[in-house]
């Protein structure tokens, strides 16, 4: 890198205690130690790994290490700087190359055309917003609703939703575009940059005011990476608490589950957004909600973030953080494991199957709860 990682990241302020590397859920099972990580950018001794540093690529991006920081330091900032440099050496992994150059292409990572972005929602009546027509209450369904099948259910649950509520909503159809959460995390500014640019022009031409997102990532972005985008930026758990304290939205048919709720970290850590998840799940009526341990700001990650999505496992050891999740909400009693975001659902449903304990418990996120009670 041209400017040094030590005046880039400021990471003189560094007295190497390793509260960093002390709070960092991936650290005991990969080989990333964050203390030594900015260590070796404050020796400038540079990446330790002569391969192209895999160790940045196992960050969750979840934010610990930076809050955690005694001294300002900000060693998640410093990864994902790490990142855009392998990326503009040449070296970033194949799937992680890939899923940018999806996202260039065709608006997602998941390597799918555009012209199949709607495809979740072909039985549904779903308001698509014409070019240029008023859209001031949008719902940014995201990527990963559009296209996977599991996380689909999100999408389409919410839409039943907003639906039984009267919502005026409109989705932009197969114009919407990918957020940039993950691309800003796996070290593609400039392609972070194009898309702020696309996505805020898009939303201006549609006299865009509100967005609700499916997904905690895209809220995350544009609440806080977008500039003076100036419309609110919501995730649906917030507007879902909205609407039920303003009486729009009535719940009227009982859940009997036990459930407990996994905290997803750009909801929770990172916008600290704890309370309306849990009031929503709480307005279900017949649910049980019994509380993780580990749960709100201690909560673990399911290690979905960080564009984790598309980073092909590296030098990993012991059980799955997710996998512990699973055996945690089993040990609770919970016949559901409720999150709110898709990378979460997605990540603790196949730890469900590698942990064993298919049959004992169901992950289901927030807005499939909500429809059920509709
Ligand atoms: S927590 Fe901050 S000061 Fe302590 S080792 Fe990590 S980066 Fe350095
Ligand atoms: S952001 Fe989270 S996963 Fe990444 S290094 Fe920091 S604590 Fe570890």
């Amino acid at each position: 890198m041209a400017v040094s990682l030590k005046e880039t990241y400021e990471l003189l302020g560094c007295i190497q205690c390793g509260r960093c590397t002390a709070g960092c859920p991936v650290g005991f099972r990969t080989y990333l130690n964050v203390r030594k990580v900015v260590y070796e950018g404050l020796t400038e001794t540079g990446p330790r790994d002569a391969k192209g540093r895999p160790e940045a690529w196992n960050c969750t991006t979840c934010s610990n290490c930076t809050d955690r920081c005694p001294k300002g330091v900000k060693p998640m900032e410093l990864l994902i700087g790490l990142r855009s440099a392998a990326i503009e050496k040449g070296k970033a992994m194949p799937t992680v190359r890939d899923a940018l150059e999806s996202t260039f292409k065709h608006g997602n990572p998941w390597g799918r055309g555009r012209d199949k972005r709607m495809e979740w929602a072909e039985d549904l009546d779903v308001p698509v917003a014409d070019e240029g027509e008023e859209a001031p209450l949008l719902y940014f369904y995201g990527c990963t609703p559009a296209y996977e099948t599991r996380a689909q259910d999100v999408a389409k649950s919410l839409v039943r939703v907003f639906a039984a509520a009267g919502v005026p909503y409109k989705t932009l159809g197969t114009a919407e575009s990918d957020c940039g959460n993950e691309i800003w995390r796996l070290g593609e500014q400039g392609l972070f940059e194009l898309l702020v640019e696309g996505n805020t022009e898009l939303f201006r031409s549609h006299g865009v005011e509100t967005i609700v997102t499916s997904s905690p990532h895209c809220m995350n972005t544009f609440k806080n990476e977008y500039g003076d985008l100036g419309i609110e930026a919501l995730h649906y758990s917030q507007f879902l608490k909205e609407l039920l304290d303003e009486g729009k939205l009535e719940l009227p048919t009982p859940v009997e589950k036990t459930v407990t709720y996994h905290d997803p970290c750009f909801l929770g850590k990172h916008n600290e957004i704890y309370d309306e998840p849990r009031d929503v799940l709480n307005a279900v009526p017949g649910v049980t909600f019994v509380e993780f341990d580990r749960s709100r700001e201690r909560a673990l990650c399911c290690e979905g973030g960080g564009g984790r999505m598309w980073v092909e496992a590296v030098e990993e050891r012991g059980e799955r953080i997710a996998e512990i999740r699973v055996n945690d909400a089993v040990a609770l009693g919970a016949d559901y494991l409720v999150t709110a975001c898709p990378f979460c659902l997605l990540t603790l449903e196949d730890a469900v199957k590698t942990s064993g304990n298919e049959g004992k418990i169901e992950v289901v996120d927030l807005s499939e709860l909500v429809a059920m009670a509709l």
